[in-house]
């Protein structure tokens, strides 16, 4: 039986592919030291000297920012939302935060997605503080993403946890992936939304919530 098509692919460079464990590493995290090997290898591999003085220190920042880039894994969004407030007297109305600013990252290129989130519930008794909604935002955008699974993230687990009426989030984002490497299209964003519960069902819910987004 043949074990995969075409040629095998280079053992180095661009071309070059590595077996990519089905979900978290199975052996473990890799140390600190073998992160800065591996930044190390790309700038080696981009065409640079790591071990001249300007990038000396280069390996252990990278790390660094990875793990602000990625502390979103650390996170648990459901965690995030469980203490809520059940004296509201009542309000039955829209809960909109809007235009959060995140920054994230495409699972494709690693490359930055900016943008800002809308996200909107009508309560059913239970409401959150809304730097929770903010924190859920985040949690899910400190990870590789992309836009379309975030958005559906981000809805789906307010709506898991906090029993709403109804949910809806739009994401608008600029991917650097697209605007800065590739077709190279400045000035373009993806807009993606995903509406649960009244704001799917009811068109003046969901008016309503698309009109505050300006
Ligand atoms: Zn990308």
């Amino acid at each position: 039986m043949k074990s995969g098509n075409g040629p095998a692919p280079a053992a180095n460079g661009p071309g070059a592919t590595v077996p990519v464990p089905s979900n978290r590493d199975e052996a473990g995290p890799p140390s600190q030291a073998e992160v800065e090997q591996a930044v190390r290898t790309m700038i080696r591999w981009a065409g640079d000297n790591p071990t001249r003085d300007g990038l000396a220190d280069t390996p252990a920042r990278v790390a660094r920012a990875f793990q602000e880039f990625f502390r979103g894994y650390g996170e648990d969004p459901v965690e995030i939302l469980q203490r809520t407030f059940e004296e509201t007297e009542g309000y039955d109305e829209m809960v909109i935060l809007r235009a959060i600013r995140f920054e994230s990252f495409c699972e494709h290129h690693m490359a930055p997605i900016i943008g800002r989130a809308w996200v909107a519930y009508v309560p059913s008794g239970r409401v959150v503080g809304i730097s929770k909604l903010a924190r859920v935002v985040d949690a899910y955008a400190k990870r590789l993403q992309i836009q379309e699974k975030m958005t559906a993230q981000i809805a789906n687990v307010i709506n898991e946890v906090l029993q709403p009426q109804g949910v809806g989030v739009v994401l608008k984002a600029t991917h650097h992936c697209m605007t800065t490497r590739g077709v190279h299209k400045p000035g373009t964003d993806l807009v993606t939304s995903r509406m649960l519960g009244c704001f799917r069902d009811n068109p003046m819910t969901r008016q309503e919530f698309l009109t505050m987004i300006e």
